[in-house]
């Protein structure tokens, strides 16, 4: 009784013959170190695998996941405060943009030169951005 078989490894990959994904079993061919080969079990052509590729888009993911930080839920938006220039803020307070209809977290503040504080909104819509707080 064979216990375990020797299962090749394989990759997920997208042939462009076949017009589908497949579970590829990587071959040892081609004379570059660089280059995995798989084969297609669909058409059972050979392709070449491009983990750069792959990494990247995980990497891309990973970035936008960092830049999602927030989404509509994570706000308390029944108590937001009105973004208003004169007004004081704290890291953490929600602040409703009336311009821009749109509501961020106090991701931290900043002191500018000319005694002028800052604060940094991580707003649903906008992005980051840098507004002005305590104005006189
Ligand atoms: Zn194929």
């Amino acid at each position: 009784m064979v216990m375990s078989t020797a299962r090749a490894s394989t990759i997920h990959q997208y042939c462009s013959v076949c017009k589908d994904n497949f579970d590829m079993e990587v071959v040892k061919q081609g004379s570059s170190k660089d280059v995995i080969w798989l084969k297609c079990p669909g058409c059972q052509g050979f392709l070449p695998h491009t983990p750069d590729e792959s990494e990247e888009l995980v990497e891309e993911n990973a970035r936008r996941e960092a830049e999602r930080e927030i989404a509509i839920e994570d706000l308390d938006t029944e108590h937001a405060k009105e973004y208003s220039g004169e007004g004081i803020f704290d890291v953490g307070d929600v602040v409703h943009h009336r311009s821009w209809n749109d509501f961020g977290k106090v991701i931290s503040k900043e002191k500018l030169p000319g005694n002028r504080s800052t604060i940094w909104v991580q707003f649903l819509r906008q992005g980051r951005v840098q507004l002005l707080e305590g104005m006189q």
